[in-house]
């Protein structure tokens, strides 16, 4: 597994190829990773993964898959050989699922972290109860987080008001990856439950997924330095 990544991976949702290469290139030097998810991959590809691969920036793909055992264990060997540095699925795809994922990444030179995501932060308690899962959204995430580190997978995704709690039941070595991060209180677009990059360390997070607070900036290369300042 890679010890090496980056605390800050950016998330890169757009719709735009020149957008993205545009800021791309503004990033080059930054010291930060690119977190691309559904929408870029679903438009533009393996050819765009491997464009970001080759310029040198950590990449997370953010797909989170979740299927059958063995295809999903393909689907995180064909990403690994992408070169990225972070994959996931979702815990709730269960143990077989996720052990089959980290037997096959395991088989790689280098391989991924694999992560798995426990409940989405945009579920609410009656969400849980209406797909059937009746205990609390913590337990849930708590029960699934524990699933993950059972099957071997090296971390999940996490809110960093969750983070504190994973950090003490699943130990140091267990990576949390945390979204839904504001450099300050008044700017949170559609994310309710935000922190700073300071406070989401302090609670626990280990890496921190950022989006619009740096691709909306006028100069994101001066947000990035700023965030990486904030967390020394
Ligand atoms: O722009 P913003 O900083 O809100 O972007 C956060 C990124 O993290 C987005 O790509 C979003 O899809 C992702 N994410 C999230 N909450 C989760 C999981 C992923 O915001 N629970």
């Amino acid at each position: 597994m890679n010890n090496k990544l980056p605390n800050l991976f950016v998330a890169f949702d757009f719709d735009n190829l020149e957008v993205a290469r545009v800021l791309l290139t503004k990033l080059k030097n930054a010291g930060c990773g690119i977190k691309i998810g559904k929408e870029m991959f679903t438009a533009f590809g393996p050819a765009w993964i491997t464009e970001v691969v080759d310029q040198g920036f950590p990449v997370f793909l953010d797909l989170k898959y979740h299927d059958i055992p063995n295809t999903v264990a393909k689907a995180c060997l064909v990403a690994g050989r992408l070169g990225v540095q972070i994959i996931n699925v979702h815990a709730s795809g269960g143990y077989a699922m996720m052990h089959a994922a980290q037997e096959a990444v395991s088989t790689l030179a280098s391989p991924p972290l694999l992560i798995a995501v426990t409940v989405l932060t945009s579920m609410t308690p009656e969400d849980l109860k209406a797909i059937g899962f009746i205990d609390s959204i913590n337990i849930q995430v708590q029960r699934l987080a524990l699933l993950t580190q059972k099957a071997g997978l090296g971390g999940v995704v996490c809110s960093a008001e969750e983070a504190q709690e994973l950090r003490r039941l699943c130990g140091p070595n267990f990576k949390l990856i945390t979204p839904g991060i504001r450099l300050t209180a008044e700017k949170t677009d559609d994310q309710h439950r935000i922190m700073t990059p300071e406070s989401a360390l302090k609670a626990g997070s280990d890496i921190l997924v950022i989006g619009r607070p740096i691709t909306q900036a006028t100069d994101p290369l001066a947000v990035v330095r700023e965030i990486y300042t904030r967390m020394l």
